[in-house]
């Protein structure tokens, strides 16, 4: 039996739209593919989410094979045994796609072999039929699966002593798996989240994990500064919507933000109120922009409703009207409500 590490354990994203399912009996080949000209480096899931983001990149659904294996043996899922690739243009629905995670002039460990080979073997025995074994250059013009591969694939794929290898495990993102999380800040409603951002709003996302049960992280606050517990609580959050891999990084989108808050906070400018301009330039007959910015603040209050026209520059009975229903309206106002501003209406109506 061949062991394969499927796409949840790995971290893949969510397919981006459907990839059409291919029944097993029009499989009929099996094509071996590298990563290119350069070498591999990376360990574990990493490699596969790499390859996913190249091939999200690309406009692609995710990974394009239906499997990949790596140096250790490991065979991961990709599109798997029923979904069609995108690997080989032509050979989709008839080929199986695997890669082999190496490149450039890296040397294929011979339990990467084994483990392609046992993937083959149980590639025939699905399909009940021998699959011509191909190299990705055999159905395209490439220099894909490279040389030693290629020359692998012409001998027949010899291989033996396959070994299920012990998961790799690895770090998957924004999960509390011993993984650094995420530090990508975000601007959402002109308000930063990730890691480092400051400001009320960072307090508000924890008080609503902390509500939604999403509080394990934090063993102080939550506070309004944004921390690593923050946005593991934040990933915790995010998985229970469904998504995986970095769409669950424990940094805010859109839809995960306004689903937790229930809206999207906006930015609120806090204006410092203007300084009080004297009783003197408000009255019958005074004409000056200070009663037009007084008239305005008046409307953003919601006390602009005696105003047919403007409000403008020009004194006029509808100011004094707002004015005195907007002192009547406020205690400390209210037993001098004359309708013209002085300095505790005037502070009032711009705080
Ligand atoms: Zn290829």
């Amino acid at each position: 039996m061949i062991t394969i590490i499927p796409r949840a354990l790995w971290g893949a994203t969510p397919w981006k739209g459907t990839p059409n399912s291919v029944p097993l009996d029009r499989r009929t080949e099996f094509f071996v593919h590298y990563d290119g000209g350069h070498p591999v480096g990376r360990l574990g899931y990493a490699i596969m989410r790499a390859i996913e983001a190249v091939h999200i990149g690309q406009g692609w659904s995710g990974v394009g094979y239906n499997f990949v294996v790596d140096q250790a043996g490991n065979i991961y899922e990709g599109r798997g045994w029923n979904l069609q690739g995108a690997h080989c243009p032509d050979y989709n629905v008839s080929g199986i796609g695997v890669q082999i995670a190496i490149g450039g002039d890296q040397e294929p460990s011979a339990a990467a072999l084994a483990a392609c080979r046992a993937l083959y073997e149980e590639a025939c025995r699905r399909t009940g039929r021998t699959l011509a074994k191909r190299g990705h250059k055999d159905g395209f013009a490439t220099s894909c699966p490279g040389t030693k591969l290629y020359a692998w694939v012409k001998a027949g794929m010899p291989a033996g002593g396959y070994q299920p290898a012990p998961n790799p495990g690895g770090s998957l993102p924004g999960g509390n798996t011993g993984a650094k999380p995420s530090r990508k800040q975000v601007t959402i409603g002109g308000l930063t989240y990730g890691y480092g951002a400051k400001g009320d709003h960072v307090t508000r996302v924890g008080q609503a994990l902390v509500k939604a049960g999403y509080g394990k992280h934090y063993t102080s606050g939550p506070g309004p500064v944004w921390t690593d517990a923050d946005t593991e609580n934040y990933a915790a959050y995010q998985r229970s919507l469904g998504y995986s891999g970095t769409a669950a990084d424990g940094v805010p989108g859109e839809t995960s933000l306004k689903k937790l808050l229930g809206s999207i906070p906006g930015k609120v400018t806090a204006k410092p109120a203007p300084p009080f301009p004297g009783r003197d330039k408000f009255g019958p007959g005074k004409s000056n922009a200070h009663i037009t910015l007084l008239g305005q603040q008046l409307v953003r209050k919601g006390y602009g409703k005696h105003y047919t026209s403007g409000p403008g520059p020009r004194w006029s009975a509808a100011d004094n009207q707002n004015v005195r229903a907007f002192q009547l309206a406020h205690k400390e106002l209210a037993k001098d409500a004359d309708g013209l501003p002085g300095p505790q209406t005037w502070k009032l109506l711009f705080s």
